[in-house]
């Protein structure tokens, strides 16, 4: 025993231990893989592609790894190749360890999308690796299929700006689109143009776009009659079997987020997103939430801004919403939403995480991560890609339409299971990304 002791202290003077223990080693030491591993990264790129920005982490291995971030975000692509000193070196499959030294240098939406999609990049890489898909990563299968619900694909002749019967016909469409979505949502919000009847906004000065980040004046009740009208339409034309959830903010003030979820309750919405606080806002609201889930049956949701698992913690502990929507482009990746949605389903919460913009490779992560999700997973938001051409980009040959029945069937390639086609791809760079696949 005092040998081994004695052991220790001369290891620990000759700056070995000791070094380490006392952080007198220099970041490069700190920053050394461990001997045995066999794969090192060497380049973060990022490209946009399709206004996505795209990250391609790249090892000296020859196995990359890929994520895509929301199409509404190329001007990420900064803040993607800002952590490429911090990843130079590191094992990749040592995804926890990666992420240690990104994480907190990430925030709330839009700038927890590059530490995001970074962790993507690495589990495909990882999943590569062991020969397995990322779900295997991930705990393994609970579901062979993942339900995904519409927020972004069009609905053909869809005008429903004014009349209930227009809102009623938007939900025969939709309820007939080729994927065969069972559950929807739609935004419920919109200001119409010029009419200051529609509530009382307290500044009528306001762009359209400021009020649909703030509107916090008190609404009419003539607004309130008009949506639950709508509502009451577009539920009729979606039709049995097939459930609406309605993103109504952010910006109302809690007395009209109850009184409006109170008046919506007879049509059962399958959830209220973001009524209060939600996309974009870089702080939670649990207490708001909270008093709003206590007065009404309506499922109350939130959380598409929201980074890193802590910022969930009191959403959850104190019971303040129903449903979740996270997201693993922006959340902190598809480890972080796992976590997260574990810790939900301790609480009795569900998940309905968010997507709409993330792209194919988007929906590759939630299918990856969805198949592994505990049993308080409702569906993710499926992203629609306007431009066919992805479809021959990559090298495996989806099912068309790949949603379903409202569902993707899980597939069992390696990693995220989705490979650039690197020949047909280099076309559609950007000018000054043209080496991104080289
Ligand atoms: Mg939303």
């Amino acid at each position: 025993m005092e040998s081994n002791r004695r052991d220790f202290i001369k290891t620990a003077s000759a700056g070995g231990l000791g070094a380490s223990l006392l952080g007198s080693d220099d970041d490069q030491q700190r920053a050394r893989p461990p001997q045995n591993s066999r794969i090192r990264i060497t380049d973060i790129k990022c490209a946009i592609i399709a206004n996505s920005p795209v990250v391609r982490v790249v090892t000296d291995a020859g196995i990359d790894g890929y994520g895509q971030g929301e199409t509404s975000k190329p001007y990420l692509k900064f803040h993607v190749l800002f952590y490429k000193d911090y990843l130079v070196g590191e094992d990749p499959t040592n995804v926890e360890r990666c992420l240690m030294k990104i994480r907190r240098a990430g925030g709330f939406k839009p700038w927890g999308t590059a530490v995001s999609i970074i962790e993507v990049a690495l589990w495909d890489i990882a999943g590569k690796v062991a020969g397995l898909p990322i779900y295997k990563l991930m705990g393994g299968k609970v579901r062979d299929q993942v339900r995904c619900y519409n927020g972004s694909v069009p609905v053909p002749a869809s005008t429903r700006d004014n009349t209930p019967i227009e809102f009623y016909n938007w939900g025969v469409a939709a309820r007939n689109l080729k994927e065969g979505f069972t559950i929807f949502k739609t935004a419920m919000f919109r200001p119409a143009a010029g009419a200051d009847n529609t509530y009382n906004n307290t500044n009528p000065s306001q762009s359209r776009s400021q009020a649909s980040h703030s509107r916090r004046g008190a609404i009419t009740e003539y607004r309130i009659k008009q949506i639950v009208e709508r509502v009451a339409a577009l539920k009729e034309g979606l039709g049995e079997g097939r459930a609406l959830a309605l993103d109504l903010g952010p910006g109302l003030i809690l007395s009209d987020a109850i009184r409006l979820a109170n008046a919506l309750e007879p049509h059962n919405p399958i959830w209220l997103e973001d009524m209060m606080i939600g996309d974009y806002h870089p702080y939670v609201g649990a207490a708001e939430y909270r008093e709003l889930t206590r007065s009404t049956t309506c499922p109350i949701h939130t959380g598409e801004q929201i980074y890193l698992r802590q910022h969930f913690r009191e959403l959850f502990e104190k019971a303040a919403v129903r449903v979740v929507g996270p997201d693993p482009a922006d959340c902190g990746g598809i480890a972080e939403i796992k976590w997260i949605a574990e810790y939900a389903d301790l609480h009795s919460i569900l998940m309905a995480p968010h997507g709409t913009f993330n792209g194919l490779l988007g929906n590759a992560a939630q299918v990856m991560v969805g198949a592994a999700m505990p049993e308080n997973y409702i569906a993710f938001e499926y992203s629609y890609q306007r431009q066919e051409w992805w479809r021959e980009i990559i090298n495996e040959t989806l099912p068309d339409p790949l949603v379903k029945d409202g569902f993707i069937d899980v597939w069992d390639r390696p990693g995220l299971g989705i490979t650039f086609n690197t020949r047909a791809a280099r076309q559609y760079l950007e000018e000054e990304d043209k080496d991104f696949f080289d």
